[in-house]
């Protein structure tokens, strides 16, 4: 019997043409099916949120120090209404729409309609830098399809032309069969022949979710994208979703609540509930953790 398994998620990270071309490429199919399967996400919302996580892998590839991590935020007026993303230097992804459970009629072809479940809007993209310290910036949306947003993002914004590509194919059973995406950046001295042959690879790749599920590697990927163009491959990193919330910080959380809502919580002998709305794991604590929590802060005064 064949057994099929799941790739491992990674990404790789290249440069090109003399130092004037960055290229990453990734295939996120796990790390799109777990947050599917956290969120319990409808097919156009796995599209979005996938695309979301993969920009913000490849964005965050470029993260060197182990305490930074970037955030994309979607915000969109869509009936998602709205998609937080963030990753870290160790190549750990997590996110969510705010409005998993959408439908929305196909857009042409019978693809599924991204842009307007995600509408108009703004794009925020923050990194939180060891040396430089916290940066954000911004730009509208220009479609909702992500991948179209992050490159007007990178080159009005960051002043870093760009091209990017984002895709997920989700299955009959609402499942992901593929999802994976690259990001092209151009220094300003790139010739204007390395320009067109790479505007030329990238029609000839055509879909990335497709290549990913004809069983391409981000390898592969790059070689199509940089076909003509000297190029080395820097950086491998594997990627997973993974979220940073514990029971712990769930408790941190809770003493955060004033007094009278804690004594509350006690009182009707119901205890507390969280759910990180980043991977949806939900915390729960007893009338008497409360209570400790409750004491632990009068014996702080
Ligand atoms: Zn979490």
């Amino acid at each position: 019997m064949e057994v099929e398994t799941i790739m491992a998620d990674y990404l790789v990270r290249a440069i090109g043409a003399g130092g004037n071309v960055r290229a990453f490429a990734a295939v996120t199919t796990a790390l799109t099916e777990e947050a599917r399967r956290r969120h319990d996400t409808w097919p156009v919302a796995t599209a979005a949120l996938g695309r979301a996580l993969t920009g913000t892998a490849l964005l965050a590839a470029t993260l060197k120090d182990p305490n930074e991590s970037l955030t994309l935020r979607v915000a969109g007026d869509g009936p998602l209404r709205g998609i937080l993303c963030d990753a870290d230097e160790q190549g750990h992804v997590r996110g969510y729409v705010t409005e998993p459970h959408v439908d929305l009629e196909p857009a042409a072809r019978g693809k599924l309609n991204v842009g307007a479940a995600v509408g108009t809007g703004m794009l925020y993209v923050t990194r939180q830098l060891a040396l430089q310290g916290i940066y954000t910036g911004s730009s509208e949306l220009v479609s909702g399809e992500i991948a179209e947003d992050l490159a007007y993002y990178l080159t009005r914004s960051e002043q870093t032309p760009s091209a990017v590509g984002l895709g997920v194919r989700v299955g009959p059973d609402g499942a992901v069969v593929a999802a994976g995406g690259y990001m092209v950046q151009l220094l300003p001295a790139t010739p204007d022949a390395d320009r067109d042959r790479l505007e030329e690879n990238l029609g000839r790749l055509g879909s990335v979710s497709l290549a990913v599920e004809q069983g391409m590697t981000p390898e592969e990927i790059l070689s199509v994208v940089l076909t003509g163009i000297d190029y080395q491959i820097l950086e491998r990193r594997d990627l997973s979703f993974r979220c940073r919330c514990s029971r712990e910080r769930a408790l941190g959380a809770i003493a955060l609540l004033d007094e009278t809502e804690l004594s509350g919580l006690v009182e009707e002998g119901r205890g507390a509930e969280l759910t990180c709305h980043f991977c949806n794991a939900v915390y729960r604590f007893s009338p008497e953790e409360v209570l400790q929590v409750q004491r632990g802060m009068k014996d702080k005064q």
